[in-house]
């Protein structure tokens, strides 16, 4: 492994500006806070909207005993010895009940999903059974109980099916549904305001002159902010001149929860930018110890949050991945349980120098041993944005890794979904 040369102003303790990540997201933690506001929606508006309040059961699920089979519905008392012959009496249909009478030596046929009537408590698969016209011939013991689904065994009347903060998902919208609740309380829709900044950015649609390159970053970020199903407001891209920084930031904040802009917040654009953030709100330039994605700004403009994301696409990415995800789940309220790691082989060897965390892009995948692995999707630099396209999970590096052998284990953060 090459050796490691100190990078002055990350490796630097002394660096007031330098932070790891924890301490970074600890930060943006302590200033979010979670949005009152909400409002009922119908059941299917609801699907990626944030719970603002429990649901909780109004019925029990299910709501009678019911048969797991078709077969047929006895009395365990009638079938202790056997062979043992029971004469049918009626028929029970999912939705339609048997409402007769049933004796001793009695019983009914049943289809799955049929009420089990109160004279019953045990259900006979139909090929366990043989049927003759209206008898039936049981050969052996069935336990007491079996194959019926009992009232209540999924779900009582008065508990919490699904708690505030849950994020609903498609089998949340079933759920409530088969509970017959046609409205949910969801927190209000996030607005977030994002733009591009720099001299060299064009738009879809213009001719680029030499030097120049289309703007990539508004629309990685369009669509990880629209899967976090939140209100967008793009502000297209603004050049890095003083008095329309301003103002674009200055109008998005009045307008917007959270302001997220790329571009201007390295060394080199820094100072003006700076400047104008310190004129518009109150906002911290971090060295944040990690790779890609090193300088970050972050605090408030007006009511509204700043974060002000590196320029670099791969950078956009990994920092919106790592930190604005977060503080925008805990602004709309969302319970955020961590996002899953795993620990995996990697395939290829892996280069990295000591000093920062790094977050290299990896294709995971399942190997012909049905083992799952993951292989680096090549070339690592922060303006690569095609890694970010190939890649389907994050390799996590902590900031002491030097580098790795062929087949080490890994830990890895798939995309789940967000990018
Ligand atoms: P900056 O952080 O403004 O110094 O930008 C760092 C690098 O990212 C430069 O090479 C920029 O050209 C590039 N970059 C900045 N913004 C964008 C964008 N919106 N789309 C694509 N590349 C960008
Ligand atoms: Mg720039």
């Amino acid at each position: 492994m090459s050796k490691f040369t100190p990078e002055p102003s990350c490796a630097d303790p002394e660096d007031k500006n330098r932070l790891s990540i924890d301490a970074a997201r600890a930060r943006i933690s302590s200033l979010v806070k979670t949005l009152d506001a909400w409002q009922q929606c119908p059941l299917r508006d609801s699907l990626n909207r944030v719970l603002h309040s429990d649901v909780i059961s109004p019925l029990h699920v299910p709501a009678h005993n019911n048969s797991a089979m078709d077969g047929y519905a006895v009395n365990s008392r009638d079938i202790v010895n056997h062979p043992v012959r029971l004469k049918q009496v009626g028929i029970a249909f999912a939705g339609q009940p048997f409402t007769g009478e049933i004796k001793t030596g009695e019983c009914i046929r049943i289809m799955t999903g049929g009420v089990v009537p109160p004279e019953c408590d045990t259900i006979v698969m139909q090929e366990q059974v043989e049927a003759e016209g209206d008898w039936i011939t049981i050969h052996k013991q069935h336990p007491q109980g079996e194959h019926v689904r009992y009232a209540g065994e999924d779900l009582k009347t008065g508990d919490i099916v699904l708690q505030a903060g849950r994020r609903i998902r498609p089998a949340d919208l079933g759920l409530i549904a088969s509970l017959g609740i046609a409205e949910v309380n969801v927190k209000r829709r996030l607005r977030v305001a994002f733009f591009s900044t720099g001299d060299e950015l064009k738009s879809i649609g213009e001719t680029l002159s030499t030097g120049q390159i289309y703007d990539s970053n508004r629309y990685t970020l369009y669509g990880m902010l629209q899967r976090l199903d939140v209100d967008l407001l793009d502000m297209g891209v603004v050049a890095d001149d003083k008095a329309l920084l301003r103002q674009t930031l200055s109008d998005a904040s009045q307008q917007a929860d959270v302001v997220i802009t790329s571009g201007g917040v390295s060394v080199g654009d820094a100072d003006y930018v700076k400047e104008i953030l310190a004129e518009l709100g109150q906002v911290d330039f971090w060295k944040i110890a990690m790779r890609p994605g090193r300088p970050l700004a972050f605090g408030q403009i007006n009511n509204a949050l700043f974060f002000g994301l590196p320029g670099n696409p791969v950078s956009v990415m990994v920092t919106f991945y790592q930190f604005v995800t977060l503080a925008l789940r805990q602004l709309m309220g969302e319970d955020n349980p961590e996002s899953l790691t795993l620990q995996v082989t990697c395939t290829d060897p892996i280069r990295k120098r000591p000093g920062r965390f790094e977050y290299q892009r990896g294709i995971l995948s399942t190997n012909k041993h049905g083992l799952t692995q993951v292989s680096i999707t090549g070339g690592q630099g922060s303006g690569i944005l095609r890694s970010m396209s190939t890649a389907n999970c994050f390799i996590l590096l902590d900031e002491h890794c030097d580098g790795l052998p062929a087949n080490s284990m890994v830990t890895v953060q798939p995309f789940a979904g967000l990018i």
